[in-house]
């Protein structure tokens, strides 16, 4: 005690604290709620923490998070609410033609959710342009009015505000401001129609500056197949559909068939990014590195819907996977998402001081207004269904959520997953920044102002965490209340 209560100044401080490799030494497993982070000294505000991280080897994301291939979890809306919709050329809009009709432009509102449509002598891109129709051209057109002719509606050509293609997007978009118009077409000098701009991106532009895009101001996508032959048709679609990343999606990636489908990625599209998994062993992460992945899914047994490790023996606690696989996968600069488990924001930042450079959220962001499926009721309570890929509920329906099991064909089909329902949270444009800040604020009690500076202090034993038993575990969560209400943001 006495060699570091030295008064009145600096002087010896003792070590305290765990550093990562002697907090995972020994052989037992550990998760998330099994240690915590020791704090770290505050120099900064919360808000300039960095969260840029990589989710593959050439793909760097501006914050860390992924939504789970989950069929409960990620479709469209999921996908562009988490890319956080950013306006861009839209090079395939729906166009018209002057003999349409009105009903034609309220059927497109249905189906596309808008109504500013560019009309071309065609009625198709490429051909000249001869005028738009919004709604205001035919709102208060009577219901017998469907059948009128967009020619007769239409905004004219003559009394358009256009932009020639060869425009920055940047000096597309301050003419689209100066001229107060909700679409900005573009056209050659043919004036033949080459792309739009819309207003409401625009907007969600300014009001989203994280979105991650590709060199095309495209959203960055990422897409899931499997690792059998008719895989590789679904692969075709989502490269022509211009899919930035793909993902193996297995239950245990650690297997001659995705060893092959690397390989078959890698030398039919060389600059399409794989990421690999899962897996929770260096062992296993060393044969998808060697075949040539740019990225690693840890997880197996601990997502929220897994009944993995109960039926079949095998996974491993996914603080103990995050960090082994990732120190080892670090050395050849693979990044590594940890996938699953996840429960609460400070999980996210457990998984981030372990190594991992981005975390994959399925249960998190289930029953979210973007997820997929319809809200129902039970005991008064608003739910949403989530699914394990892997519960027969899923495999029935889907013979690529069998492929990830190893199940198709099976005589008896073996449930790796739940299925479920999960209460009502809301719109992720609400929750997402929550996990943001949530984050940042963990950096900040740590002392790391980015992430990379965060793995940094825990590969240089800086960093030191501390096992926590299950009376501290108690401790650490709210406890001696009569009733207490939990709201997070
Ligand atoms: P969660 O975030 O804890 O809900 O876990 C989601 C993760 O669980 C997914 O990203 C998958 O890796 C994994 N997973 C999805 N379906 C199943 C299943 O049926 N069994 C086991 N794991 C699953």
């Amino acid at each position: 005690m006495a060699d570091y209560l030295i008064s009145g100044g600096t002087g010896y401080v003792p070590d305290d604290g765990l550093t990562a490799p002697q907090l995972f030494a020994n052989a037992d497993g550990l998760t998330y709620n099994d240690f915590l982070i020791l704090p770290g000294f505050i120099d900064f505000i919360a808000d300039e923490v960095d969260l840029t991280s990589a989710l593959t080897r050439k793909i760097t994301l501006k914050t860390p998070l992924i939504s789970s291939p989950m069929d409960t979890v990620t479709e469209a809306d999921m996908a562009i609410a988490m890319a956080k919709f950013e306006q861009g050329f839209i090079t395939d809009p729906v166009v018209l033609s002057p003999s349409h009709t009105v009903g034609d432009v309220l059927e497109a509102k249905i189906r596309h959710g808008f109504s500013g449509i560019p009309i071309t002598e065609t009625g198709a891109m490429g051909s000249k342009l001869v005028g738009i129709v919004t709604s205001r051209d035919i709102d208060f057109l009577a219901e017998k009015d469907h059948t009128t002719l967009l020619r007769e509606v239409m905004t004219p050509r003559n009394e358009l505000v256009v932009a020639p293609a060869g425009v920055t997007l940047k000096e597309a978009n301050e003419i689209l401001q100066r001229s107060k118009k909700g679409k900005l077409p573009i056209v050659n000098n043919h004036d033949e129609l080459v792309a739009i701009i819309a207003r409401t991106d625009l907007k969600k532009n300014r009001d989203y500056p994280l979105a991650s895009k590709d060199s095309h101001k495209q959203l960055l996508c990422g897409a899931a197949v499997g690792t059998r032959e008719d895989d590789k048709y679904r692969l075709d679609l989502l490269t022509q559909a211009g899919a930035d990343v793909i993902v193996l999606d297995s239950s245990q990636g650690n297997s001659v068939y995705q060893i092959a489908m690397v390989h078959y990625i890698k030398q039919k599209y060389p600059h399409l990014q794989v990421i690999g998994g899962n897996v929770v062993t260096a062992a296993q992460a060393k044969n998808l590195i060697d075949a040539g992945v740019d990225g690693l899914r840890v997880g197996m047994g601990c997502g929220s819907i897994c009944i993995t490790q109960e039926v079949m023996a095998c996974g491993r606690p996914q603080g103990t996977a995050v960090y082994k696989v990732a120190e080892y996968a670090r050395r050849f600069g693979v990044p590594v998402i940890a996938d699953g488990g996840i429960q609460t924001v400070g999980h996210v930042v457990k998984a981030l001081a372990l190594g991992a450079s981005t975390v994959m959220m399925g249960s998190l962001l289930a029953a979210t207004t973007e997820a997929p499926g319809e809200y129902f009721f039970s005991d008064g309570v608003r739910l949403k269904k989530y699914r394990g890929m892997g519960s027969l509920d899923a495999m029935e329906k889907s013979s690529s959520s069998q492929k990830r099991y190893f199940s198709e064909g099976d005589k008896v089909k073996i449930a790796q997953g739940v299925s479920g329902s999960i209460q009502d949270k809301g719109s992720i444009q609400k929750f997402v920044p929550y996990l943001i800040a949530g984050i940042q604020h963990g950096c900040q009690d740590i002392g790391a102002r980015s992430l990379s500076v965060l793995r940094s202090m825990m590969y240089s034993g800086e960093l030191k965490f501390e096992k926590r038993t299950m009376s501290a575990q108690i401790e650490g969560g709210v406890h001696g209340l009569h009733s207490y209400e939990k709201r997070l943001y």
